[in-house]
């Protein structure tokens, strides 16, 4: 569970994906170096998207 992709996209349009970890430190660096400011681990995490479980695929797009 530990390596589990997620992705966070930034209000300018820049994102990241991977494990937890990759996307703190690398949402982290991006913030510091382009807005400034250092988001810390929550508020990266509060702006990443997990993906719902990959089996969980709707199948929805029968527009007969
Ligand atoms: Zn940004």
């Amino acid at each position: 569970m530990a390596d589990q992709v997620m992705t966070v996209r930034c209000v300018c349009g820049w994102e990241t994906s991977g494990s937890e970890d990759d996307v703190v430190v690398a949402t982290t660096e991006h913030g510091r170096a382009i807005h400034n400011m250092t988001p810390t681990r929550d508020e990266v995490l509060a702006m990443a998207v997990r993906p719902p479980d990959l089996a969980d695929a709707t199948p929805g797009a029968a527009a007969e």
